[in-house]
């Protein structure tokens, strides 16, 4: 039997393995044009699902180094820069989605091997260039119809406004991503099951969303002609646009052609700044509320409505639907947002400078659950996700300065001391896990006595 056929390995080992899977091609060049979608076939084709790489996981180098860049131009240029709290919030977003992704392991394309497996209408050859440029257009044409659901269903929208969330445009924001994105969006893709072999989704699903991330910026005005056919930021400012002119538009994930095809496009305005964010913004920086609070919306309109057609159209129709209104609501009941003050907290420098030591404590907790979640019991690895992601939610209440953040950090940083002396063997020989626990020491000391209201933070909110 063909190694390449899904019958020829177990589902569940699909699954395990493909989280281990292999390596792009090496070299810096090749790196960045990825990024770009400028990849060749060759070396990106894989026979079977557990070969295709980790390529959004393997790419966090080229995200880091695309948004120096970028910070560089827009300080040469004199525009606004990144700003710590609202950066920090959507590269938190960024690792919720990872977690997710550790947590889940690639369960959400079960469906999609099923289908495959069980009801494909065709054998393509899974290594030939039809078959992998096929796959791009495909992937790209599932992907407008996910995007555009995630805006035009209620409860779809409740996990995708996340991506929405923030008040700035640039390239941190395409790493903004929400936790349950994969499970919104698996029932679109499986027409492509009739006939495109999983490796090839899976591959094309990732490139597909790796290209997304650098057209999240105001660095790049126009790229002429290419303007027509692919998305690019100029398209897709005005995807993250809430002035009236900019709602439910420009959906493409690659390719731009879609929209204008089933009349979604909007071009931008030069004379009308974009505001960006939520119609209703929300003032926080907290990332757990932030992919959660939207729900609570669903569920609130869900109880207003009368009778069960309506609450089930509360649900499945637009979030602007009112009841007798056209299905995404009515222009005139929609706000026509022109201009807004930015949600800011001015915090002292030096708790900036902790909040981004923390963050990189989490980023290296991350990175090392990456490397042994594999071998590691489930529930430990549910553990380890909980505390990242109740430690990205506290560092994002601390930038609030909510009120309970400071007790919130010292449970926390507690936990963290607490854990390590039960591995203390392991820490003695440890140099970088010694250097944290001194840190964590030190940050439990600070908090104690903030609590004790020894200390104040002195803030200026917007
Ligand atoms: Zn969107
Ligand atoms: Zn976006």
């Amino acid at each position: 039997m063909d190694a390449a056929s899904p019958t020829a390995f177990t589902m569940n080992e699909t699954l395990l393995r493909q989280d281990c899977g292999g390596r792009l091609p090496t070299g810096l060049l090749k790196g960045a044009a990825q990024m770009f979608y400028i990849v060749d076939p060759a070396d990106t084709t894989f026979k079977n699902p557990e070969d295709v790489p980790f390529i959004f996981r393997q790419a966090w180098p080229y995200f880091l180094a695309f948004l120096i860049v970028e910070n560089i131009l827009l300080w040469l240029e004199n525009k606004p820069t990144l700003r710590l709290n609202d950066g920090i919030t959507s590269l938190s977003h960024g690792l919720f989605q990872e977690c997710g992704r550790l947590v889940f392991r690639g369960a959400e394309n079960a469906a999609y091997i099923y289908v495959y497996s069980h009801f494909r209408i065709t054998d393509l050859p899974w290594d030939s260039p039809v078959t992998w440029y096929l796959s791009v257009i495909g992937v790209d044409f599932c992907y407008y119809w996910v995007h555009r659901a995630c805006h035009e269903v209620h409860i779809l929208w409740a996990q995708h406004q996340v991506h929405h969330s923030s008040e700035e445009f640039n390239l941190a924001v395409g790493l903004r991503q929400s936790l349950l994105q994969g499970w919104c969006s698996f029932i679109f893709y499986l027409p492509l099951a009739l006939f495109i072999p999983p490796s090839l989704f899976l591959t094309h699903q990732q490139f597909n969303l790796l290209y997304q991330f650098w057209i999240h910026t105001n660095t790049v005005k126009t790229l002429g002609p290419l303007e027509w056919v692919f998305n690019t930021p100029k398209h897709h400012r005005v995807h993250h646009g809430c002035n009236l002119y900019c709602l439910d538009k420009n959906y493409g994930g690659f390719l731009i052609i879609w929209d204008r095809l089933f009349g979604t496009f909007a071009e931008e305005r030069e004379k009308e700044e974009i505001i960006y964010g939520l119609v209703y913004n929300q003032p926080t920086f907290n990332p757990l509320y932030l992919q959660v609070f939207y729900n609570n919306h669903v569920i609130e309109k869900w109880h207003q409505m009368d009778g069960w057609q309506n609450k089930l159209a509360a649900v499945w129709k637009g979030p602007s639907w009112l009841p007798g209104r056209p299905r995404l609501g009515a222009d005139e009941d929609k706000l026509d947002i022109r201009t807004r003050e930015k949600y800011d907290v001015k915090l002292p420098m030096w708790c900036n400078i902790y909040l981004t030591l923390h963050f990189i404590a989490v980023t290296i907790g991350f990175q090392e659950l990456t490397v042994q979640y594999m071998g590691m019991n489930p529930f430990a690895v549910l553990g380890f996700v909980a505390y990242i992601l109740l430690s990205l939610t506290t560092i994002g209440m601390l930038f609030d300065n909510h009120p309970n953040a400071c007790v919130f950090e010292l449970a926390r940083c507690l936990m963290f001391i607490m854990y390590i002396q039960k591995k203390e063997v392991e820490v003695a020989g440890d140099l970088k896990l010694s250097i944290l626990q001194l840190f964590f020491i030190l940050s439990v000391c600070f908090w104690t006595l903030k609590c004790m209201k020894v200390l104040q933070i002195k803030v200026k909110i917007k």
